[in-house]
């Protein structure tokens, strides 16, 4: 572990000099390899080894449950959605997803503890109080669920499906964390974007969070939009940081319209220009250092006292599909479509397809359609690549004896582009060891990207990758 030197952060950290000559396109690394890796001819029974090998291991377990629908479309969505008003589709699904919690649990044993779960989607909180109790439920006696005070157990909320009794029952189910979706308060924008949401709403679900006493509150915003500005994403700042979330997702949106169908409905003469959003990306990021707080790294911004800024001070984080977190390495059961999961050393998703999902479980199949075994070279440059991302740099002993390996010999052109990152600024070489800088961080994935053996490729897909601009 690598401790973060000089605990507090300047508010001059984000300079756009300086992310205009180290930004890259490239993958956020919640996996390596990517999900571009993943193949179909993955099979069931790659999957059901992995499952005995998980097992065998009885290491922790995590769960991710995706709930696709919508009630309307915002049009900057790049999600896995599915807009409906049908109550019947939605029923469905869930009958549906049930089986496959069913079906999960018979592979996995009911057992073995789960730490950790999410709930994402689409928008889980557009499903009604007793579809969700039902949902929990169907978990809980499925699963073994530890206490709410050892396991993080998180939902993302869209402020215009939910009020302050539906927050009292996610808590009383037993949800400890949040993640609103805020993404920007000025009203045009949100008309722009087609998500229109008072601050009124925000302010009473916040007040409602705090009264619950949930232990994590985050807010997710975006920037890049139309109609936004340096001036007016700071009067939006500004009332986050009055309404004081333990955590702040700080999107770049993307603008592909030929791959987004929806996004050809903003209007484009109305999105800030590569040089705005840049401008706009540092002030606010140096707008929330300057109240207090901490930039973990790829896009999260925390409160001091937060879990999460208190790994990354240790150098102690973990990343996985969700982004960081505080928890350590455990399994990842995805459920429902699109969904990912991580089994010892594998990583499978399941169909994209809504009817194809649902055929799937109606047969007594497993959804699952796609994966990748990870390579003994897999494991040990996603070992180098997290410790980058979570551990703030990276000891190359460690990894040579972890992994049996010459590092010099296995790493040799590796080290050459660590040395240009050292002149660069981005590391620091110190006893053998390579620590990133607090500049390094905010650009990390170029560092990583020296390590990911599937680049070459993916670059020539074209713009597959997104980047700060
Ligand atoms: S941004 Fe969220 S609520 Fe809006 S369409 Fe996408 S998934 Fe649904």
């Amino acid at each position: 572990m690598y401790l973060v030197k000089g605990g507090t952060q300047r508010s001059s950290l984000w300079n756009s000099d300086f992310i205009r000559e180290h930004d890259v396109p490239g993958p956020r690394y919640t996996s390596y390899p990517t999900a571009l890796q993943f193949h179909e001819e993955f099979s069931q029974q790659d999957y059901l080894d992995a499952v005995a090998r998980s097992n065998a291991s009885k290491k922790p377990l995590s769960i991710y449950v995706h709930l696709p629908f919508c009630a309307s479309l915002c049009y900057y969505c790049a999600c896995n959605k599915v807009i409906t008003q049908s109550e019947e589709k939605k029923r469905d699904y869930l009958d549906h997803l049930i089986m496959e919690i069913r079906q999960k649990a018979t592979d996995f044993g009911t057992s073995r503890p789960i730490y950790q779960m999410h709930w994402g989607g689409g928008t889980p909180t557009y499903y009604g109080d007793a579809e969700l109790t039902e949902l929990w439920y169907q978990i809980g006696r499925n699963f073994h669920l530890v206490d709410s005070e050892r396991g993080e157990y998180s939902i993302e909320i869209d402020p215009r499906t939910i009020n302050a009794d539906k927050l009292g029952l996610l808590k009383g189910l037993g949800f400890n964390r949040i993640s609103l979706g805020i993404q920007d308060f000025d009203p045009q924008v949100q008309a722009a974007i087609n998500r229109v949401q008072s601050t009124q709403q925000v302010l009473e679900l916040m007040e409602a969070a705090r009264s619950y006493q949930f232990r994590s509150v985050n807010f997710d915003l975006i920037y890049g939009l139309p109609y936004q500005s340096v001036a007016s994403v700071a009067d939006t700042i500004e009332q986050v940081i009055q309404m004081s979330p333990d955590r702040i997702s700080l999107f770049n949106y993307a603008h592909l319209p030929e791959r987004f169908k929806s996004q050809g409905l903003l209007p484009e003469e109305a999105l800030p220009s590569a040089e705005e959003k840049l401008a706009i990306l540092c002030a606010a990021s140096n707008q929330l250092i300057d109240a207090g707080y901490v930039y973990i790294g790829m896009d999260h911004f925390a409160k001091p006292e937060d879990e999460l800024a208190m790994a990354y001070q240790k150098g102690q984080l973990h990343r996985n599909f969700q982004g960081y977190t505080t928890y350590k390495e455990a399994d990842l059961i995805g459920m429902g479509v699109s969904a990912i999961s991580q089994i010892d050393n594998v990583y499978c998703q399941n169909t994209r397809s809504i009817t194809q999902y649902q055929e799937c479980l109606d047969a007594g199949q497993s959804p699952i359609m796609a994966g990748v075994h990870l390579t003994q070279d897999d494991l040990i440059r996603r070992a180098v690549i997290m410790s980058f991302l979570c551990q703030n740099g990276l000891d190359p002993v460690q990894i040579q004896q972890t992994y049996q390996i010459d590092f010099r010999n296995y790493f040799a052109a590796e080290l050459q582009s660590l040395a240009r990152f050292v002149e660069q600024g981005l590391l620091e070489a110190q006893g053998g060891r390579y620590i990133v800088t607090p500049r390094g961080r905010l650009v990390v994935r170029k560092i990583c990207m020296a390590f990911d053996v599937y680049l070459p490729d993916h670059l020539k897909q074209g713009r597959r990758f997104s980047r700060v601009l």
